[in-house]
């Protein structure tokens, strides 16, 4: 496939993470385990009404997989998954749920740590990593697919293969510069702490998976 272009807002929102006017790096995991929550919720919400679905609690979770030998950091959920249309749709676009904005307006009210709460959504996986790869099944299909980008120059979407429904995100973490370190963001007890401060509340078990490879 073809490498396709962000749409506009989208690729500036983008540069504005890579280049990390953004100081709170750390909360790219804030918003990829709220996107995992809001995906597994989406199952939960659709088993309410549709009587060929049962949620069984035990199998809605949320992985954590800082591996350092790759040093890839890997988000796993059992939760809606995306098709590849809707991979194409929601991570090629700023989120149309309008909650960024939403977040913002009520946030400036507030008017204190507004940068720490403001809602960034997908792309700020860009500010810790160089390479994001979205493998994806979604509900009711037996086809998966793959979402791959380095950040502003585009993404590709291709056929890819997964065994049980839900979504993987693994993140290739930046290596370290003079001003900036991204080794942390390999460190289960870094990664422990920043669940705790910002994900204290999420209503499915986040597991750390330690990979031994
Ligand atoms: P928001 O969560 O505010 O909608 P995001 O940028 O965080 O914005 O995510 C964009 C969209 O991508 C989500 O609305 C959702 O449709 C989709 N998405 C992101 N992560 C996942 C995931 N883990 N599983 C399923 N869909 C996801
Ligand atoms: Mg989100």
């Amino acid at each position: 496939m073809a490498k396709k272009q962000f749409k506009a807002e989208s690729k500036r929102l983008l540069e504005m993470m890579i280049n990390s006017i953004y100081t709170q790096k750390e909360i790219f995991l804030r918003e990829l385990i709220s996107n995992a929550s809001d995906a597994i919720d989406k199952i939960y919400y659709k088993a309410l009404t549709d009587d060929n679905l049962v949620f069984n609690k035990e199998d809605y979770y949320i992985k954590v997989t800082p591996d350092k030998e790759s040093r890839t950091l890997t988000i796993t959920d059992t939760g809606i998954g995306m098709t590849a249309e809707e991979l194409e749709n929601n991570l090629g676009v700023i989120a149309k749920s309008g909650s960024l904005a939403f977040k913002q307006e009520n946030e400036a009210k507030d008017g204190h740590n507004i940068i720490g709460q403001f809602g960034v959504g997908f792309y700020s996986a860009f500010m810790v990593a160089d390479e994001v790869i979205v493998t994806s099944r979604a509900l009711g299909s037996d086809e998966a697919y793959r979402w791959v980008s380095r950040g502003a120059d585009g993404y590709t979407v291709t056929p890819a293969e997964k065994d049980s429904v839900g979504t993987e995100i693994v993140m290739k973490i930046k290596a370290n510069t003079e001003d900036e370190q991204y080794d942390e963001y390999l460190e289960p007890y870094r990664l422990r702490a920043i669940i705790k401060k910002y994900s204290d509340f999420i209503r499915y078990p986040i597991k750390m998976d330690m990979k031994t490879s």
